[in-house]
């Protein structure tokens, strides 16, 4: 059964104006009139403005308001985005004025708080990746990737080794991954998956050689797997004088269970807009904080906060191998202190809670699932799953069809077409925040679609029935963007 929604009344402001209505009750002036057309010159004498009612507006806005789908509205599986809830309490403290008043530009002197901040975030973060230090500049996941390869370009040139012009980027990756090494001045080679949706040992060993900088490596990968050989795949791009940056995007799976420098890796990066509890979307702030072994500790951005012999949090800029500064000021400090707050709630104690459950909510939905919409690889997988709705093509119904039909259920879709490796891909993360009832009424929700998609498969062409719009044409959205209207 598809739910319909409360369609509210779409008309725009301007088609709901009525000349002379007003929606104010302003004072009459006690001041002089100016004509201000004949003194500037340059003032609007016509200004086509809506003329409503104060209520027509608050319902005008109420009801846009309820056309939007949030976290707050519904389950969001949407893969490799890590969209869970975030507790409010982390909102609040960030909106104290002691931290959401500082000025970047205040003396260091001003604001001790702040430092400490960033200081105790930095070293809860070393301690659940492992690594020797980490820094909170970069404002976003690629940012994070960028500045770990400049790093690791850094560290190769301060070696005298100048030849190491190649990043190997897995087939699976993510596709900031190549980007980031094209834009470090990196060419960059693929490496392939293999049967089992784990690096192929003999691909890397044939591509490893002189000319490599670094490997990229997603763990667990873009399939949700997690990569079982990463100890050997680490001692191998090390043998060959090259280094392992993990995209940490993912490390929701991880959290408090397992430590990424404990694998191997010299850097890596974290999405604290992911993982630690700053909500995002629509390009909102972010931090891809870094964390690096201590080979690569000299190069970092500076200024580097750390402690001096008083245990006081205290700035240091000079660090004389320091690629430079890679955010104006330091970084989104407001994402550091949402952070904090997180962690702090949690504690070392329950930290291994989150990953705990991202991976059990992410198993149960792809065994309720598995024989409706197989797995793209038939194990365990880690916090979120990768299914194929490939038995449905011969009906005519592809992963997208099916998508747009949960928005009829009441759903958010998941990831559609990612990774590109996976046919027909459906790419679902529950989160650790969603109770099993939610998953349940999901996943049967997915089994009624299945079986629509069998029986009447043109029920999924037409889908969505239930919104203000039906299916658009996403690629002409996205080329053709015109969020503006004018009236005629
Ligand atoms: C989200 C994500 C990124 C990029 O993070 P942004 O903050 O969006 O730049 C990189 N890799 C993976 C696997 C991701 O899921």
């Amino acid at each position: 059964m598809s739910r319909t929604k409360n369609v509210p009344d779409m008309r725009l402001l301007f088609e709901k104006s009525r000349p002379g209505r007003v929606g104010c009750n302003l004072p009459a002036p006690t001041t002089p009139e100016v004509d201000l057309q004949n003194e500037l010159g340059a003032i609007r004498t016509e200004l086509n403005l809506p003329e409503l009612s104060e209520l027509e507006v608050l319902r005008h806005f109420t009801h846009l308001s309820h056309i939007n789908y949030g976290i707050e509205t519904g389950f969001y599986p949407l893969g490799s985005c890590t969209m869970k809830y975030n507790p409010k309490v982390n909102e609040r403290v960030a909106s104290l004025s002691g931290f959401a008043g500082i000025h970047p530009l205040q003396p260091e002197e001003t604001v001790p708080g702040a430092l400490e901040v960033i200081a105790c975030v930095q070293e809860m973060l070393q301690e659940i990746t492992g690594f020797h230090r980490v820094t909170l500049q970069p404002l976003a996941g690629a940012h994070g990737e960028l500045t770990c390869l400049m790093l690791i370009k850094a560290y190769h040139e301060a070696r005298g080794d100048h030849g190491r012009k190649v990043v190997l980027v897995p087939d699976s990756a993510h596709g900031t991954n190549p980007a980031s090494a094209a834009r470090a001045g990196f060419s960059v080679q693929p490496i392939p998956t293999n049967q089992e949706g784990l690096t192929d040992l003999e691909a890397l060993d044939a591509a490893l050689g002189p000319d490599t900088a670094a490997l990229m490596l997603t763990n667990p990968s873009t399939l949700g797997l997690f990569e079982k050989n990463i100890v050997e795949i680490c001692e191998r791009v090390h043998r060959a004088g090259a280094l392992v940056f993990c995209d940490g995007a993912n490390m929701n799976a991880m959290v408090g269970t397992t430590r990424p420098a404990d694998h191997g890796f010299d850097c890596m990066h974290l999405n604290l807009h992911k993982t630690f509890s700053t909500p995002h979307g629509g390009g909102g702030p972010g931090c891809g904080a870094i964390g690096v072994q201590a080979n690569l500790a000299p190069f970092l951005p500076k200024p580097v906060i750390e402690r001096d012999a008083g245990g006081r949090a205290v700035f240091r800029h000079d660090v004389p191998q320091s690629i430079g500064k890679v955010s104006p000021y330091y970084g989104q400090f407001l994402l550091a202190v949402r952070a904090l707050s997180y962690l702090l709630a949690f504690g070392r104690e329950h930290m291994a809670e989150i990953s705990r459950h991202a991976v059990l909510n992410a198993n149960y939905v792809q065994a309720r699932l598995k024989d409706v919409l197989p797995p793209a690889h038939d194990r365990f997988c880690m916090h979120e799953c990768v299914l194929t709705a490939q038995p449905y093509k011969k009906h005519g119904v592809r992963a997208l069809d099916i998508s747009k039909r949960l928005i009829d259920y009441g759903f958010h879709p998941p990831t559609n077409y990612f990774p590109l490796i996976v046919p027909e891909a459906l790419m679902i993360e529950p989160t650790e925040t969603e109770t099993k009832e939610t998953l349940d009424a999901f996943c049967d929700a997915l089994r009624s679609i299945c079986r629509e998609a069998v029986e009447n498969p043109q029920l999924l062409h037409d889908a969505p029935g239930s919104q203000v719009v039906g299916r658009l044409d996403e690629t002409a959205a996205v080329k053709n963007l015109d969020v503006c209207w004018r009236p005629s």
